[in-house]
C-alpha cells in the first residue's frame, strides 16, 4: 500500500461531509481499477451512487448461493437498468449445508472466504455500511484501512440516516427490493433472515434467536 496510515486518515477527516459520489470518485482517483464496491443488493443506493459516479466501475455480488430468489432478480433489474459492470463471486463449498449446524462456519465458507479471494487482487474495497445499519457500526469510518485484508476500506453511505437513504431513492427514483415490503428491513441469506417488527433494530431478523449480529466480512 503506498498511502500512509496518516494519509488515510487525513482523507477521511477531509470527506467526512463530502457526498457519497465525491467518496467513491476520490477513492477511484487514487487507486483506480484496484478498487472494487461489494453490493448485497438489499437496496439500490450502493449500485447507484458507485455507478453514477464512475461508470463501469466493477461491482461485485457475493453469492453465498443462499440468497433470497428476490435478490437475484433485484441484481438483474438493477444492472440492467444502470448498465452495472456486474461480477458474481461464488464460494469453493457448493453443497454444504452448514447454516443448520454451524453458522460462523458456514458465514467464513460463503462469505469471509470468497470476499478475501476477491481482496487479494484489489487495494481498496468499497462497502455499503453505515452508521445508521446498528450500534456495532456507529463509529465507520468514510475511509479506513483494512489491516486484515490490506486494503483501503471506503464507506461512502457511512454517514447517511435512513431518512437520507429514502429521500435518496425517492429522488433518484431507485426501486426497491421486493421484501421490503413484506418487513425485511435488512437482508441476506434466506435461511438466516427473518421479516421484523418496524420498532426492531433493523438488523434484528439477521440470525434471529443466535448469539450473532455480524456475518464476518465488516470486523
Ligand atoms: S448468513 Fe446464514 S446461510 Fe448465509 S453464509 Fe451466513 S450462516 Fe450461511
Amino acid at each position: 500500500m503506498s498511502q500512509s496510515l496518516a494519509q488515510i486518515h487525513q482523507a477521511a477527516r477531509e470527506l467526512e461531509d463530502a457526498q457519497p459520489q465525491e467518496i467513491v470518485r476520490y477513492a477511484y482517483d487514487l487507486l483506480g481499477e484496484g478498487l472494487v464496491v461489494t453490493c448485497s443488493f438489499s437496496d439500490a443506493v450502493l449500485a447507484h451512487v458507485a455507478s453514477t459516479a464512475v461508470p463501469g466501475i466493477e461491482i461485485v455480488m457475493l453469492d453465498t448461493q443462499f440468497l433470497f430468489a428476490e435478490t437475484h432478480w433485484f441484481a438483474t433489474e438493477l444492472r440492467n437498468k444502470f448498465n452495472l459492470n456486474l461480477r458474481v463471486i461464488e464460494p469453493l463449498v457448493e453443497s454444504e449445508n452448514l447454516w443448520q449446524t454451524n453458522i460462523e462456519g458456514c458465514c467464513a465458507a460463503r462469505k469471509v472466504e470468497p470476499l478475501e479471494r476477491l481482496l487479494a487482487e484489489k487495494t481498496g474495497w468499497v462497502t455499503g455500511v453505515r452508521r445508521a445499519d446498528a450500534p456495532t457500526r456507529a463509529t465507520t469510518p468514510v475511509m479506513s484501512y483494512d489491516i486484515m485484508r490490506n486494503v483501503i476500506k471506503v464507506n461512502p453511505l457511512a454517514a447517511m440516516s435512513d431518512d437520507d437513504i429514502s429521500l435518496y431513492e425517492r429522488i433518484n427514483e431507485l426501486p426497491e427490493h421486493p421484501l421490503v415490503d413484506k418487513g425485511y428491513s435488512s437482508i441476506g441469506c434466506w435461511p438466516c433472515t427473518r421479516p421484523v417488527d418496524g420498532a426492531q433494530d433493523k438488523r434484528s431478523g439477521r440470525w434471529a434467536g443466535q448469539d450473532k449480529i455480524e456475518c464476518g466480512l465488516h470486523v
